[in-house]
């Protein structure tokens, strides 16, 4: 099979306790195998009611009833989007994953989901079953690097931010953690991009963070779980607005190959001339994609929706435009005309890196199975088929059926 730098995946969440008291609420969404799912769309009122729209993904997955024997809990979704980018961090590409999905359709919880930090309550330092991919990804990944550490040195950094609005806040700031513990007013302060000539786009002044386990690790993601969470409390659940991007970066280091040192005769010193490699991993946990009416937004939130709209919408707009480029090559490097309006927007700039040439991308949509939510997930749907649709136009991926 032909190998796409592109996967798309689509979970369905269950029903929340709120939609299943409501008797006006159904379930519309039905899954069909691995790869497809279907949509029943309109009211009863409404003359297109009961049309079923059928969708094709490279991966689908139903977590609707963990009764069922189909269901995919958090270590299923894990192992079929964000593991195989282990490999790809190991061999010094950069790799990419974002969940989209309207608020509440669970893209935090496939992200980071639940995860104890209490030891004791913990098997082995692993992570809790309801653990998202993220913990999962840092768990893994130190296992992976304790595996080879003959052969391969890993150093492992992490930085977390948010983008609200098009600016950038730390979530890992060292001050910040300690001004938000002792309750001290701080002005959160927007960090801005620039462009290094050999590393491509950066944040300016963002903390990154060394560590060498797992443990040390989901410290810090508590830290920025926290500070993400305080901030939201503080705008009126701005987590649903904000995208927020946990990256990994690792040095790797060859120690296995004989001819890592030489030594230099004339002057007795010895030369390294091992090959250091560097890849980057960034887990995005985008803004809710659901459109903000204009009625009843005042102008604050109406800021919000252009920009929020702005990045999804280019992202929208760069992975076209790279699944184009790729096609004439059959997969690999760009052709040197395309345009990729990566700048566009904050996010798309940042993401330069692991959404171009030869980085993996899994784009993971999330959707509700309630009838209210039909349209929202409709439009869900139609934004990943879309994106899968340009990299493999082959097949017809919706069609409607009566
Ligand atoms: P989003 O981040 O897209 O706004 P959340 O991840 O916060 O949505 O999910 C909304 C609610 O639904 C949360 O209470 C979450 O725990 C729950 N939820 C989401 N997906 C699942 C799932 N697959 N299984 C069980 N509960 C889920
Ligand atoms: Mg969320």
């Amino acid at each position: 099979a032909e190998e796409s730098n592109m996967i798309v995946a689509v979970r369905v969440r269950p029903l929340n306790a709120v939609e299943c008291t409501r008797n006006s609420v159904t379930n519309v969404v039905h899954v069909h195998g691995h790869n497809e799912l279907s949509v029943q769309a309109g009211s009863s009122a409404d003359a297109s009611a009961g049309v079923s729209h059928f969708f094709n993904y490279d991966q689908v997955y139903y977590s609707c009833d963990p009764h069922s024997k189909n269901y995919a809990d958090q270590l299923a979704v894990f192992a079929g989007t964000a593991q195989p980018l282990i490999d790809t961090a190991f061999e010094g590409y950069n790799a990419c994953l974002f969940a989209y999905g309207q608020t509440g359709s669970g893209k935090s919880y496939c992200m980071m989901g639940i995860e104890a930090l209490d030891d004791a309550a913990l098997d082995g330092n692993a992570p809790h079953v309801e653990a998202g991919i993220i913990p999962r990804f840092c768990h893994d990944l130190f296992r992976r690097i304790d595996a080879v550490k003959d052969q391969l040195q890993v150093e492992v950094e992490v930085s977390y931010f948010e983008i609200y609005n098009e600016k950038i806040h730390d979530l890992l700031s060292v001050q910040q953690a300690l001004a938000t513990a002792t309750e001290a007013p701080v002005q959160r302060q927007a960090l801005k991009v620039r462009e290094h000539p050999i590393f491509g786009p950066y944040v300016v002044d963002l903390s990154a963070h060394s560590v060498d386990s797992y443990s040390a690790l989901r410290n810090w993601l508590a830290v920025g779980n926290s500070q993400r969470a305080t901030a939201a409390t503080a705008m009126n659940d701005k987590s649903s607005r904000s995208h927020s991007i946990f990256n990994i970066v690792l040095n790797l280091t060859d120690l296995s190959s004989d001819d890592g040192q030489s030594s230099d005769t004339d002057s007795g010193t010895v030369v390294s001339l091992r090959q250091t490699r560097r890849s980057k991993i960034s887990l995005v946990d985008l803004a809710g994609s659901e459109r903000i009416s204009a009625s009843g937004s005042n102008g604050e939130r109406i800021r919000e929706g252009v920009s929020i709209n702005k990045s999804l919408l280019t992202l929208g707009k760069v992975i076209a435009a790279l699944a184009d480029a790729r096609k004439p090559a059959g997969g690999g490097s760009l052709t040197p005309s395309t345009f990729v309006p990566y700048r566009e927007s904050v996010l798309t700039w940042l993401l330069r890196e692991n959404l171009g040439g030869n980085s993996k991308t899994v784009m993971l949509a999330t959707v509700s199975p309630a009838s209210l939510h039909a349209d929202e997930t409709l439009a869900t749907l139609r934004y990943a088929c879309k994106a899968r649709s340009i990299v493999n136009r082959v097949k017809v991926n919706e069609s409607p059926h009566d």
